[in-house]
């Protein structure tokens, strides 16, 4: 009994000793140690052992179970520091690496000339309308004074979807909206930021789209002075507050009287410069008194109420305030362009 003990001993730290992973080392222990193992398989034959035999053969017994638990702790805490090794080698971060770092846009300039002319009107108590950038003949057009076979529709060449449907040449369209949505309630003040469309061949200074600001005020008693004024207090807040405005006689179907509004070169201060093309001012704005006509189109009996517009193309005021030389730079996405405008 007492060869068959270290031979099963030999073997099982022999098979022990080569084990390579904890499933095969649980194996092991249950077929040595175990309740039906080989160990207590020995022991249940110590019943037919002698009385002097016995604690001999109890003492090899003991010493094969202490060898082999001896070994199989071994094994186990081996096996227990490679696992830790090998977690601590999965989830390793290099801390020395150079982060990712996450681009952050701009605001296009465009954007940013339209949201410094609404904030500077939202302050004096305008409100911001929108419309439809495809409009109907009659709010691009006949509602604005201008009917059909009209000689100034010659100058806003337009793009025409059907015989009734276009592209908006104006956000004056919008004016008209509001006005009859207001349904003859006064006093109107808004703004009116958007896309227009006319036919024209790019260059440098053209484009067959470009943004407008358009502004609209009808109540009782407002004055070609109300317009001035405004105009006035605009400029200082966009320009600077040396910034002074000068009224030309002009020609709108919409307004009467109509006027073009220059604005004192923001560069020289009225000196004369190359952005001026040394006359010390800017041409900027157009604006003038509602004409009757519009008024009742939009609702509004000219016996008693009265109002000014006034409209800027966004491209010319952000060409002139950052130094653009070339229309086509707002449109063709480069981003070198752009980049310059973040955080201007
Ligand atoms: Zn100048």
């Amino acid at each position: 009994m007492k060869q068959k003990l270290e031979a099963l001993k030999i073997e099982a730290l022999a098979k022990l000793q080569e084990v390579a992973d904890p499933q095969a080392l649980n194996d092991l222990r249950v077929k040595y140690l175990g309740k039906k193992g080989e160990l207590t398989e020995v022991l249940r034959g110590m019943g037919g052992l002698s009385a002097e035999e016995r604690p001999v053969i109890g003492q090899v017994v003991n010493d094969v179970r202490g060898a082999i638990e001896e070994i199989i702790t071994a094994k186990q805490e081996a096996f227990q520091q490679q696992e830790t090794q090998n977690r601590l080698q999965a989830e390793k971060v290099d801390v020395t690496l150079p982060g990712r770092s996450m681009a952050q846009g701009g605001i296009h300039p465009l954007t940013r000339v339209v949201q410094e002319i609404e904030d500077i009107f939202i302050g004096m108590g305008y409100r911001v309308a929108e419309g439809p950038e495809v409009e109907t003949d009659y709010y691009n057009f006949e509602a604005l004074n201008l009917p059909k076979n009209h000689p100034a529709r010659d100058m806003q060449d337009s793009f025409y979807l059907t015989d009734d449907l276009l592209m908006r040449t104006q956000t004056s369209p919008v004016q008209i909206r509001t006005m009859q949505g207001m349904k003859g309630e006064a006093p109107v003040k808004i703004i009116c930021p958007g896309k227009v469309f006319r036919r024209d061949d790019d260059d440098a200074t053209h484009s067959f789209q470009f943004h407008q600001v358009e502004g609209l005020v009808i109540g009782r008693n407002i004055r070609m002075s109300d317009l001035k004024g405004t105009l006035q207090q605009f400029v200082q807040e966009m320009f600077g507050p040396h910034t002074g405005i000068r009224l030309r006689p002009s020609f709108f179907p919409f307004t009467e009287p109509s006027v073009e509004v220059d604005v004192s070169c923001f560069k020289c201060g009225g000196d004369g410069c190359r952005l001026c093309k040394q006359t010390g001012w800017l041409e900027i704005l157009g604006a003038g008194m509602v004409h009757p006509k519009v008024l009742e189109m939009g609702g509004y009996d000219p016996a008693e109420f009265s109002g000014f517009a006034f409209g800027m193309g966004v491209e010319r005021i952000a060409m002139l305030k950052y130094g653009i030389d070339d229309i086509r730079n707002f449109y063709n996405n480069d981003m070198s362009f752009v980049k310059q405008f973040k955080g201007v």
